[in-house]
C-alpha cells in the first residue's frame, strides 16, 4: 500500500520533498516556463500548512556529477520567493550547509537544496548519499514523476531509509490513472498508438494487448507496418529492422483475437516540411515518391468512433507530424474524440511525452481524464513496468 500525504500530519516535522522542478530556462537563466513549479506546490502547502518545513530535493538538467552554474536551482527559488515564499536556500543538497539550512528554517519556511544531480552518487543510488540525504528530514515524499522510472539516491534509495513515505498529489493522480485504472479497466478498452517509430513502442503494444480490446496504430510506425503488409510506403519513416518484429505483432492480435487496426488512408506530402503540397489517398496506393505525414480523414473518422464507442482509452503517440500545421490534424481529431469521450463517462488517459504536449498544445488538457507529465515514466507504467520511485513508496 501506497500513503498519501493526506494520510498525515506534517505538524513539527520535516520532510524531505522530492519534486520534478527540471524546468525550461534560457540562456540568462531565466525559468521560461514555470508550470512544473506552479504544479508542485499544493504538495509543499500541504506540509507547510500542516506546521511541518519541506525540505525540497529536486534536479535541474544533466550535470553528471558536476557543479555547472547553469545547472543551478538558485533561479528556482527566486521563483519561488517571488510568489511569496520564505526560502531558505542551500548552495548544497548534502553535508553542512545543507545541515546548517534546515536548522536555520522555522515553521512556515521552505529549504531549498541545490541540484542533487550536482553529486554523481545521486545517479548511482550511493547509500551513503542516501544516508546524507535522509538525515536532513523526518519522513519522506515523492512528487516527482518524471524521474520515478529511475532508481536515483533521491528517489529511490533515500526513501527506503525512512519509515514514514508518502507520495506527493501529482504522483498520487498519475498512481490512481495510470497503476489502479489500468489494472482493471472498464472495457471496451481503446488504445491509440502513434508515434515515430515501432521500437520505443513494442513493449506497450505487447502488454496492451492483454488490457486491450482494440488497438489503434497511427504515426511513422505505420509504414512499417504497411511494409510488412507489402505496400509501397515511398520515402516514409521505415524501420527496416522491425518489418518482421511489425508482422509478428499482427500475428499476435490475431491469435488473441485481439483487433489491431491501421489507418486506411494518409496524408502525403513530396518533402518533409510544413509548406509542401500534399494530399490524401488510400493506404494502399502510396507513391513511390510520396512521404506519409499524417492519417487521412477517412481513418480520423473511423477512429473517433471508436474511441467514443469505448469506455476506457489510452493514448501514446502523436497520429502524424503534429509540430507541422498542415499535418497536425489527425492528432487534433484524436484529442477532440478523446474529450468527447470523456464527457460521455469515460476514462481518458494520455501518456506523457509527445502526446501530452500534442494535447496541451490543442488546448484539450482539461478535456480528458488524465494527461501524464513523465515521459519514460509514463511509458514504462504502459509497459506493465513497476516504477522504482513508486515501488520504494509501498509499505
Ligand atoms: P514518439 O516520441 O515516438 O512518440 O514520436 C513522436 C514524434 O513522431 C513526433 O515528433 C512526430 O512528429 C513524429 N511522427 C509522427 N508521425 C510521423 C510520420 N508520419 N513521419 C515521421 N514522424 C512522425
Amino acid at each position: 500500500m501506497i500513503k498519501t500525504i493526506d494520510d498525515h500530519n506534517f505538524n513539527g516535522q520535516k520532510a524531505l520533498v522530492r519534486v520534478d522542478f527540471n524546468v525550461p530556462m534560457n540562456h540568462r537563466n531565466e525559468i521560461t516556463d514555470g508550470r512544473r513549479i506552479l504544479k508542485a506546490l499544493p504538495t509543499i502547502d500541504k506540509i507547510k500548512n500542516d506546521g511541518g518545513i519541506p525540505i525540497i530535493v529536486a534536479h535541474l538538467g544533466r550535470p553528471n556529477g558536476m557543479v555547472k552554474p547553469k545547472y543551478s536551482l538558485r533561479p528556482v527559488a527566486n521563483y519561488l520567493e517571488d510568489l511569496g515564499y520564505s526560502v531558505v536556500y542551500a548552495h548544497e543538497s548534502i553535508g553542512e550547509e545543507a545541515v546548517e539550512a534546515v536548522q536555520k528554517a522555522t515553521v512556515g519556511d521552505i529549504v531549498m537544496l541545490e541540484n542533487v544531480r550536482y553529486h554523481i552518487q545521486e545517479t548511482d543510488n550511493d547509500p551513503d548519499f542516501c544516508k546524507s540525504l535522509a538525515s536532513l528530514a523526518d519522513v519522506y515524499v515523492n512528487d516527482a514523476f518524471g524521474t520515478a522510472h529511475r532508481a536515483h539516491a533521491s528517489t529511490y534509495g533515500v526513501a527506503k531509509l525512512f519509515k514514514d513515505r508518502f507520495c506527493g498529489y501529482l504522483l498520487e493522480k498519475e498512481i490512481e490513472f495510470l497503476g489502479r485504472t489500468l489494472e482493471n479497466p472498464t472495457p471496451p478498452v481503446v488504445a491509440i498508438i502513434g508515434g515515430a517509430k515501432i521500437s520505443g513502442k513494442i513493449n506497450v503494444i505487447e502488454h496492451l494487448f492483454g488490457l486491450c480490446d482494440t488497438i489503434l496504430i497511427g504515426g511513422g510506425m505505420m509504414f512499417t507496418f504497411y511494409k510488412a503488409m507489402g505496400y509501397e510506403i515511398g520515402g516514409s519513416i521505415l524501420e527496416s529492422q522491425h518489418v518482421q518484429l511489425a508482422n509478428k505483432i499482427l500475428d499476435k492480435a490475431k491469435e488473441l483475437g485481439k483487433t489491431i487496426l491501421l489507418p486506411t488512408d494518409v496524408v502525403v506530402a513530396r518533402s518533409f516540411r510544413n509548406d509542401t503540397e500534399f494530399r490524401t489517398v488510400n493506404a494502399d496506393m502510396i507513391d513511390h515518391q510520396d512521404i506519409g505525414m499524417d492519417i487521412g480523414i477517412n481513418t480520423q473518422k473511423m477512429f473517433a468512433e471508436i474511441i467514443q464507442s469505448a469506455n476506457t482509452v489510452i493514448w501514446n503517440g502523436p497520429m502524424g507530424v503534429f509540430e507541422m500545421k498542415n499535418f497536425a490534424k489527425g492528432t487534433y481529431e484524436i484529442a477532440k474524440a478523446m474529450a468527447k469521450a470523456t464527457k460521455k463517462g469515460a476514462i481518458t488517459i494520455v501518456g506523457g511525452g509527445d502526446s501530452a504536449s500534442a494535447v496541451k498544445q490543442l488546448k484539450f488538457v482539461d478535456k480528458v481524464s488524465h494527461v501524464s507529465t513523465g515521459g519514460g515514466a509514463s511509458l514504462e507504467f504502459l509497459e506493465g513496468k513497476t516504477l522504482p520511485g513508486v515501488e520504494a513508496l509501498e509499505n
